[in-house]
């Protein structure tokens, strides 16, 4: 069938242009594809020709050429309330129209149940957002039935699914923080949610359809987009036309899908859906979506997406037109249910599936059932699937495509922990070997994918970018006075002064430097030292341990993390833990500082056993454990708070907490850095609510990387804020970027760390900025040299952190300074000061005479990991 003729549109040299380029494979820009969603009559056909090509070649390289895939699955409306007022929906709806806010458990399995019977793979959770917010019969249902949220009663109702029918969630709840990412994605291989439109007109004024509707701002909608990407969720979104946008705005909408789809490679699907009007809505009067104009979006969806990305339209809203829209380029037909209506569009009911697999048949193709996760994203398995999830996928998968089984036998499975997370494995003598014989490869063997498209990220990275940022060194004139008020008052020096002073420092290659205004910055940072601390240059006697280095968070600066499979992986056993903090007592430590990768075999309560564990075997070992993304893994897999989950870990001996992954407190910064991890708003809520149970921590800047002064100028103004309220930070600890090996400097993005006149600069600041509210401030011996080190104890540092006993992650990144230090070498480092050196305590007391008496006889580390030091590289390929 062709495209129905549309009288008054004939080809113009620009659309004839936008064809060529479609037909020629070249990329397509915002402007011409606008142009070819107005296609019409010829020039649709051939756009539908073009587009069609492009889902062949897809199809044919994801190993399925001519298969149309459908999901078969029932639908779970869990609540019709919802907080929103959308302007064409008629699934939303009032408390009094409905028996009850929620479906209720028994009602849900039910379904489920039927579901199952029919042979269906997938449980649609569909529900309003957040109805809480808006209806006391929500909040009232849910505190009846002991949920905080409604989000927690989809957590529990997909994990009732999986165990009593087998049936794979995919979750539909509307907007989701990073957070609730983690905490859902345990319990679904799949969720969604359509991003509709990133017209912000249509959210601003009055009458336009998402007006009155707050989880329908494009932005937010957006950073839901971008959270399930860092968070590696298999995820649907879409487009719906016909509500109102222009199409320029729906061609924008294309293209913000496809930057999220390459940047994170987690969009397995885009929906593109028309608006049919419904009676009883704000916008009945609308007219639908024209079918064609539907069949001209997905074809250039399909073009701007390009062959990896599915293509779906839903068969139940386009009329008889099932060929336009294969030949438009989709590939999917989306959920079909035996059993369920569609209940967002309830007057349309969904195709029998015999008759989608003949009309599939009649344009040439082959109708396959597919999971609610997409067969790429089985295949892959991690990190795309939660192991909790593997074996209800893989009871339903085909091993050898990804697709449905055609046998299987859908079965309740029990949803649990996964049992093995801390079984020793690997290369667990890592923290002596990286020190003899180097890591085994540069980079893990999945460097091309973990941390999301390199390219991508090329176009995030904050201005500056790798050549750092300095600003113009020729202005001078502010400098005295910056230097007189960071001595006189430092509390009030300005974040241009304190600029200032950070441009002292010159650009990369030293230009602009001002090496007598440094020396001066310096000087008045030793003598806030001086005030704040005296002269004691102070130590911890401790000992690191990385309980496992397996991690696909892809943090781009992370060298340590490994796949699971990669040579150099490794995990430690609780005893392993327990012997290494027993060896570190007997050689005198007060503290155990333990961090690993966030490992997706941990059981939740992982953390508290390691803990504990340390404790059973030494109860007064200092318990320095768990970065703030370690504490939001554990809350999110126990299924608890924050706080909750941090009264827990108190309980089970944990003393402080690492203020680590802070790196840049600055989600322009964090989003190039990391791809995963949690962004600042989420580090602050863990840091503040440790200090306000009263676990105090550390904090921490990594900086040198892809950053600017101003950004270090923020976080330093930040973590004062923070300390001002709370009190809770111990040190302030300065992490130079070690490029090396880290991934974002192998692939060209990051500069190769700060200068050293940078080094000096940040750590005076640091000491000027922060005074009169955290005291001890920090640098790195595993970072910097003996001699940097000496620097910057010269200007405002009073605290060189602690003897390690085996330090790996820095090592790993391509540190050679070593991954210990004997009290001998520290006090050889100090010497020249001419400062005294004393031992302390995680709190900087002073340590018993016994501990101290232990620290001598060992000189601060145990044998065991004593041996000799790769001096040429410490990244050295094993044969
Ligand atoms: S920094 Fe931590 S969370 Fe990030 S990749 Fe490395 S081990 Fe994983």
């Amino acid at each position: 069938m062709t495209a129905k003729r549309h009288p008054n549109v004939s080809s113009d040299s620009g659309t004839r242009r936008a064809l060529a380029r479609a037909r020629d494979g070249k990329t397509l820009d915002l402007a011409e594809a606008a142009i070819l969603l107005r296609a019409r009559g010829d020039d649709l056909d051939a756009l539908l020709a073009h587009a069609s090509r492009v889902r062949d070649a897809g199809l044919e390289a994801a190993g399925r050429p001519g298969v149309i895939t459908y999901s078969r699955k029932v639908f779970i409306p869990l609540t019709r309330l919802c907080r929103d007022r959308c302007g064409y929906c008629t699934f939303a709806t009032a408390p009094h129209k409905l028996p009850d806010a929620f479906l209720s458990p028994d009602e849900v399995l039910e379904i489920a149940r039927q579901g199952a019977a029919m042979g269906c793979k997938e449980a649609l959770f569909t529900l309003g957002d957040r109805p809480e917010d808006r209806w006391h019969q929500a909040r009232e249902w849910l505190d009846a039935h002991g949920y905080d949220d409604t989000l927690s009663y989809v957590r529990a109702m997909a994990i009732r699914v999986l165990e009593e029918t087998g049936l794979l969630p995919h979750l539909n709840p509307g907007v989701l923080t990073w957070k609730d990412l983690q905490r859902l994605k345990p319990v679904a291989p799949s969720m969604g949610m359509m991003l509709e439109t990133t017209s912000r007109r249509l959210f601003t004024e009055k009458g336009e359809a998402h007006y009155g509707s707050p989880d329908k701002d494009p932005d937010v909608r957006l950073r839901v987009l971008e959270d399930a990407g860092r968070s590696s969720v298999p995820f649907t979104t879409g487009l719906l036309i016909g509500i109102g946008e222009t199409i320029e705005e729906r061609a924008e909408s294309i293209f913000a899908i496809r930057r999220v789809a390459r940047e994170y490679g987690g969009i397995q699907e885009v929906i593109v859906q028309n608006f049919r009007a419904k009676p009883d809505t704000a916008m009945r009067g609308m007219p639908d979506a024209d079918l064609h104009e539907l069949a001209a979006t997905i074809a250039v969806t399909r073009l701007v997406l390009g062959p990896k990305v599915r293509v779906q339209a839903p068969p139940n809203l386009i009329g008889e037109e099932y060929t336009l829209m294969l030949r438009a380029g989709i590939d999917d037909w989306g959920g079909v249910s035996p059993l369920t209506p569609d209940h967002v569009n309830p007057e349309r009911p969904w195709p029998q599936i015999d008759d989608l697999a003949a009309r599939t048949a009649a344009a040439g193709f082959t109708l396959r059932e597919r999971l609610t996760i997409y067969p790429e994203y089985v295949l892959a398995g991690e990190p795309w699937l939660d192991p909790r999830l593997t074996e209800h996928v893989a009871a339903l998968a085909d091993p050898a495509t990804g697709l449905a089984r055609e046998d299987a036998v859908l079965q309740g499975r029990p949803w649990q922990e996964p049992d093995g997370g801390l079984v020793t494995g690997g290369r667990a003598d890592l923290h002596t070997a990286v020190d003899a014989e180097g890591r085994t490869g540069d980079r893990r063997a999945d460097f091309d994918s973990v941390y999301g498209d390199w390219d991508a990220l090329r176009e995030r990275l904050p201005s500056g970018g790798r050549d750092g940022s300095v600003r113009d060194h020729t202005v001078r004139a502010d400098v005295r006075e910056a230097l007189r008020q960071a001595e006189a008052d430092p509390a009030r020096l300005t974040d241009e002064q304190a600029l200032t002073l950070l441009d002292l420092a010159g650009d990369q290659s030293g230009a602009g430097a001002d090496d007598a205004g440094l020396e001066e910055l310096c000087r008045i940072a030793d003598g806030l030292r001086r005030e704040a601390v005296g002269d004691d240059v102070t130590y911890v006697v401790n000992r690191n341990i990385n309980f496992t280095n397996v991690c696909y968070t892809g943090c781009r600066f992370c060298a340590f993390a490994q796949r699971r499979t990669d040579a150099d992986a490794y995990t430690l056993s609780l005893s392993e833990v327990a012997d290494r903090a027993q060896e570190a007592w007997e050689a005198g430590a007060t503290e155990v500082c333990m961090q690993g990768g966030i490992h997706p075999d941990l059981p939740g309560t992982a953390y508290f056993d390691i803990a504990r564990a340390v404790k059973e075997r030494r109860p007064e070992m200092h318990v320095h454990a768990f970065s703030p993304m370690e504490v939001v893994n554990g809350a999110s897999r126990t299924n608890l708070s924050v706080e909750e989950w941090l009264h827990a870990a108190r309980e089970a001996g944990v003393d402080s907490l690492p203020g680590t992954a802070a790196e840049i407190l600055d989600d322009d910064v964090r989003w190039v850095l990391t791809k995963g991890k949690l962004p600042a708003r989420e580090w602050i809520e863990v840091i503040t609510t440790a200090h306000r149970v009263g676990i105090p921590t550390t904090s921490t800047m990594m900086y040198g990387h892809v950053d600017t002064h101003e950004h270090w100028v923020r976080h330093i103004r930040l973590i004062r804020s923070i300390q001002e309220e709370t009190g809770g930070f111990s040190e302030f600890v300065l992490l130079p970027f070690v490029h090396h090996s880290a991934p974002i400097y192998l692939a060209g993005i990051a500069r190769p760390g700060p200068t050293a006149r940078e080094n000096r600069a940040v750590h005076a600041l640091a000491r000027i900025m922060l005074h009169g509210a955290i005291r001890n401030i920090q640098c790195s011996w595993v970072k910097l040299r003996d001699d940097l080190c000496r620097d910057v104890l010269a200007g405002g540092v009073n605290d060189l952190g602690g003897t390690l006993m085996e330090e790996t992650i820095s090592r790993m990144a391509g540190s050679e300074n070593g991954s210990y230090k004997t009290i001998s070498e520290i006090a050889a480092m100090v010497a020249p000061t001419g400062r005294p050196l004393r031992q302390r305590t995680t709190s900087y007391g002073r340590p018993s005479e016994e501990r101290a008496e232990a620290a001598r006889r060992s000189d601060g580390v145990c044998q065991s990991v004593r041996g000799p030091l790769l001096t040429v590289s410490p990244v050295v390929r094993r044969e």
